[in-house]
């Protein structure tokens, strides 16, 4: 998709969560992708004048397609490259939302006041230990809330508190200031690997909640209740925090 030149944009109805402007066809046409990014929830289209700012909303997707292929219902938009290939969007609820911006994105009312990325520099041991002052919310669910942190799911919150030796039961405010470095470290490694495994960032956002193959081959706990821990061989232990299942070590963790 990088390097693509966008032929024309398609718009069948303009009402998503936000109408999308009437001009923006002939502002993004013949326009290159320069960079393809994530903030949050929001794919990030580099332009060579602007960023486009495409949000999945509740029930949306977006798929590739060969541009001549039959629309079905609650296709809402074409973003048809160069390459013949359009990004169709689909959404039956329409709350997703295709938006454009010339200044730098990260600034753009949407998205400057978001959390922080798990990989930024603005997600470190001062932050997590700041944020978790106070709280009684178990440390998983703070690390998956996405008014503290962005774009941590289940499958990464559970390995990272594995990693970090923390139970994901224990209350936020528990947690000293090395507890929380540790988990931090822990964190970014899990994502990392992810990544490295053959996450990319279109996939990632794709399906947030999804892991790549061959990352959860290696998982160490998280869908593995029941087997030995691949530390201490212990089996592996399930519960429900916030109507998710997490699984935890009872001797690894603490
Ligand atoms: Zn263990």
């Amino acid at each position: 998709m990088r390097r693509r030149r966008i032929a024309r944009l398609r718009v069948y109805e303009p009402r998503l969560r936000w109408r999308v402007a009437g001009d923006l066809p002939r502002k993004v046409a013949g326009q290159r992708i320069v960079r393809v990014g994530r903030r949050a929830k929001y794919l990030l289209l580099g332009l060579e004048s602007g960023t486009l700012l495409l949000h999945l909303g509740m029930s949306g997707n977006l798929r590739a397609v060969p541009a001549a292929t039959a629309r079905r219902a609650h296709d809402h938009f074409d973003l048809v490259l160069d390459s013949g290939v359009a990004l169709r969007f689909n959404d039956p609820r329409r709350f997703g939302s295709l938006l454009y911006t010339r200044g730098e994105p990260q600034r753009h009312p949407l998205l400057a006041h978001l959390a922080p990325e798990p990989l930024s520099r603005a997600f470190d041991a001062d932050y997590l230990y700041s944020i978790s002052r106070g709280r009684r919310i178990a440390i998983k669910q703070l690390l998956m809330n996405s008014r503290l942190v962005v774009g941590v799911g289940n499958i990464y919150a559970s390995e990272a508190l594995f990693r970090a030796r923390l139970r994901p039961g224990r209350a936020a405010r528990s947690l000293t200031r090395a507890d929380a470095a540790r988990l931090v470290r822990a964190v970014r490694a899990v994502l990392r690997q992810a990544i490295r495994s053959g996450g990319t960032t279109l996939r990632d956002y794709l399906d947030a909640d999804g892991a790549p193959g061959y990352f959860r081959q290696r998982l160490y706990v998280y869908e593995r209740r029941g087997k030995p821990c691949r530390r201490c061989g212990s089996p592996v232990r399930a519960m429900t925090q916030g109507q998710r299942s997490t699984y935890y070590c009872a001797s690894c963790q603490k």
